[in-house]
């Protein structure tokens, strides 16, 4: 007997299956690519025109008049949104160039960098994910721009996300960019998805950690989080 979450998914993958048909045939006019595998092929143009003509469709669906003036605009509005900034994250030509100092002062205790702002989007809702994030490493000879933090913090979040996995990759990146092993995360976000829809619940908040390095160290951890209170 199939338990119900199996049947769901079972009906979830036959949507999928019937969209990503709909969609590749919008792909013709770009022989040979196929909308999941290649869309780092497409330039952002040509990626805002064919989301654009998606959301217009589900304007249209949803019985909106295209031609009302305050409307007309939205779905080209909404594509270059998505593209260039809300999941510019998904480009890797937008990946932040790190540079890195010297550590001149021989600073050697931990740093925090805490309470950067992140907007992210939830991957199965599409709407926002709002909250901060809280981050820590020490120096293994070089130090970092603090701004370079906040910019991986921002490319990263700028996808669909889950939390989890938003968390995991700001500190795996922290530590290829930094040289250490030694990087603690912190992100606590508020999931529009849980707030505004569904359970709406407002007062709950998610926490997610990455601890590596010194940062397993129960005492590391314990400064870590006293920090960013
Ligand atoms: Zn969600």
């Amino acid at each position: 007997m199939k338990t119900e979450i199996e049947i769901d998914n079972e009906v979830e993958s036959e949507i999928d299956s019937i969209y990503l048909e709909d969609i590749d045939k919008d792909f013709i006019k770009y022989p040979g690519k196929s909308s999941v595998d290649n869309n780092e092929k497409l330039n952002d143009e040509e990626k805002i025109e064919i989301i654009a003509s998606h959301f217009g469709a589900i304007m249209k669906t949803l019985g909106l008049d295209l031609n009302d003036d305050s409307l007309k605009d939205t779905p080209h509005r909404v594509a270059k949104m998505f593209v260039k900034e809300s999941f510019s994250g998904l480009n890797p030509a937008n990946e932040p160039s790190v540079t890195l100092f010297e550590n001149k002062y021989q600073y050697n205790k931990m740093l925090v960098e805490k309470g950067i702002t992140l907007y992210s989007y939830c991957e199965h809702h599409f709407v926002p994910i709002i909250g901060k994030a809280h981050v820590a490493y020490i120096s293994k000879g070089k130090v970092i721009g603090l701004s370079k933090i906040n910019r991986l913090v921002q490319y990263y979040a700028k996808r669909p996300q889950v939390q989890e996995r938003l968390t995991n990759q700001i500190g795996e990146a922290l530590k290829k960019a930094i040289g250490t092993e030694d990087v603690g995360v912190v992100i606590e976000a508020d999931h529009l998805c849980v707030a505004s829809r569904g359970i709406k619940d407002t007062g709950s908040s998610t926490v997610t950690t990455f601890y590596s390095g010194k940062f397993l160290n129960e005492e590391m951890k314990r400064e870590f989080l006293s920090l960013i209170k």
